[in-house]
């Protein structure tokens, strides 16, 4: 507005200065009262004059602001700054502005319906996927849990329903899982034992024996003290269990009552040890009287007689090392054998050995080579026992071994001079690798014997591991086909009679 007078009263001097000089040239033809008028006029003129520019400046702003706001919706986008500015312009009319404002507005909004509409169906899709996904997800979960579940139940079904007793427990050693047959084995309630250790309030002294059982591998066998009907056997077998990193998160242990198994094997043992006992004295004296007879002290022998004679002498040897054998071994699983331990100097037992192998080592062309280590002290054991140990070894690596081959007998102190190893080495034929796990077995032979090889018992090595073990020691046996067979015992230095019957 104060722009339009501005421009009215420039226009009006502008008019009055163009007037002036006329109205000065004709000052004395013309009256006070024209003079007036024509000022008046003039004012009047430049008026009018100054409100047609500022309806023509109007306009022009109007036109501007549509204009603007054509530029920005074509653009799509709307510069604040711009937009600022655009309004500054209009100022100079209210009604303009809020037109225009009004304008931006809706324009504005337009904008942000249409931006809120893609953002909105972009977030729709986006968390439909992820619902859908979760949906899955959860889905499988769920069939997975419930696979797990009816597996669990399964193997629960199974475990109660297996007849030997199943204990698990975790590194802790505490009771995970014991099933109804372990209850009744150990005589307890496995609700008095899950999630506490196996030991826990124990009473009995069977839990201590399972506990102690538990902490092996293998199969254990673990007595029960009781009167004679609670009185048991129990063999457990126990396995660690390995998370999948190999950790080890628990174990599990089978138990299995084999108090009949026991009694019946210790029946079997009872009735072979008589057995034997009684056939020992018969064929004693039936030796003696072939010897007798072979010798021709009850007359002369014919060839054929003495040959099937002979035979016989031959056959009832067999026979009488295998009752031996049965007995020793009866006597050693009963743990009734018993040693008579003496200090003894072990170059006098391998010599021993030597003379009682001579003959046979001399016919078949195989070298016995000793090798023992100077000054061995004197060792307490039965030395009767480690000969017939020696002998056991040594006449199968005879056996074994074909003409001219060599057999050689060590003897050495161990490094910590507890312990005095032995070897017998030989040349032979060796030990199937497959076969070599079995032979200390009860009547186990290889499979490296001639077609028809009827001698042996399969009993020696058992025996031997079993004497070697009542003297404290070990035996191992290593073995090449074709190179050779070692054998190794351990006898322990410092072997008491205590130590000896444990
Ligand atoms: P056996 O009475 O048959 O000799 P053992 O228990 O003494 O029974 O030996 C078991 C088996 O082990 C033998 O039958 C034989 O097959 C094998 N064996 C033992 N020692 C040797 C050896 N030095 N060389 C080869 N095989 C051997």
């Amino acid at each position: 507005m104060r722009k339009t007078i501005k421009i009215s009263l420039s226009v009006a001097s502008l008019l009055l200065l163009s007037v002036h000089p006329v109205l000065a040239a004709n000052a004395d033809n013309i009256t006070g009262l024209s003079t007036q008028v024509v000022f008046i006029i003039t004012i009047i003129v430049s008026i009018i004059f100054g409100l047609i520019l500022t309806r023509v400046a109007a306009e022009n702003r109007q036109a501007k602001g549509r204009m603007f706001a054509t530029k920005a919706k074509g653009r799509g986008e709307l510069d604040p700054n711009e937009v600022l500015q655009e309004l500054k312009g209009l100022s100079g009319s209210a009604k303009n502005q809020k037109k225009a404002a009004m304008a931006i507005s809706s324009l504005l909004e337009e904008k942000v319906d249409e931006k809120m509409t893609i953002v909105k169906q972009e977030l729709t899709d986006k968390y439909g996927k992820l619902v859908e996904e979760k949906s899955k997800a959860a889905a499988d979960a769920q069939k997975k849990f419930k696979k797990t579940l009816n597996e669990k139940k399964q193997t629960e079904a199974i475990v109660r329903s297996v007849a030997a007793g199943v204990v698990v427990v975790n590194n802790k050693g505490e009771v995970l899982l014991m099933n109804p047959a372990a209850e009744k084995l150990l005589d307890t309630k496995k609700e008095d034992k899950v999630g506490r250790q196996l030991t826990e309030d124990a009473k009995e002294e069977q839990l201590f024996s399972i506990a102690k059982a538990t902490s092996l591998d293998g199969a254990t066998d673990i007595e029960i003290d009781g009167d004679e009907n609670t009185k048991k056997t129990l063999r457990s077998s126990s396995a660690v269990i390995e998370d999948e990193n190999g950790q080890t998160v628990g174990m599990v242990t089978v138990l299995n009552d084999v108090t009949k198994q026991k009694e019946l094997d210790e029946m079997k043992s009872q009735f072979l040890s008589n057995v034997t006992h009684e056939l020992r004295n018969p064929i004693g004296a039936i030796k003696q009287s072939i010897a007798v007879i072979l010798e021709g002290t009850a007359g002369e022998l014919s060839e054929p007689q003495e040959k099937f004679l002979s035979n016989a002498k031959r056959n009832l040897d067999r026979l009488s090392s295998l009752v031996d054998d049965i007995l020793d071994l009866s006597k050693l699983e009963a743990k009734k054998m018993e040693l008579t331990l003496k200090p003894s100097s072990i170059a006098t037992v391998i010599n021993e050995v030597r003379v009682t192998l001579d003959t046979w080592t001399k016919n078949k062309g195989i070298h016995l080579v000793k090798n023992i280590q100077e000054d061995l002290p004197e060792i307490n054991i039965d030395p009767n026992r480690i000969i017939q140990v020696l002998i056991n070894i040594i006449s199968n690596a005879i056996k074994f071994t074909p003409i001219d081959g060599t057999i050689t007998l060590g003897a050495e102190l161990s490094d910590k001079k507890n312990e005095l190893i032995m070897t017998v080495s030989d040349t032979g034929v060796g030990i199937p690798k497959e076969d070599l796990p079995k032979i200390f077995g009860k009547f186990q032979q290889a499979k490296n014997r001639a077609a028809g090889d009827k001698s042996g018992t399969g009993l020696g090595l058992t025996i031997a591991q079993e004497l070697v073990g009542l003297h404290g020691g070990e035996i191992s046996v290593e073995s090449k086909e074709g190179q050779g067979t070692t054998f190794t015992f351990t006898l322990s230095m410092n072997l008491t009679e205590e130590s000896s019957s444990k």
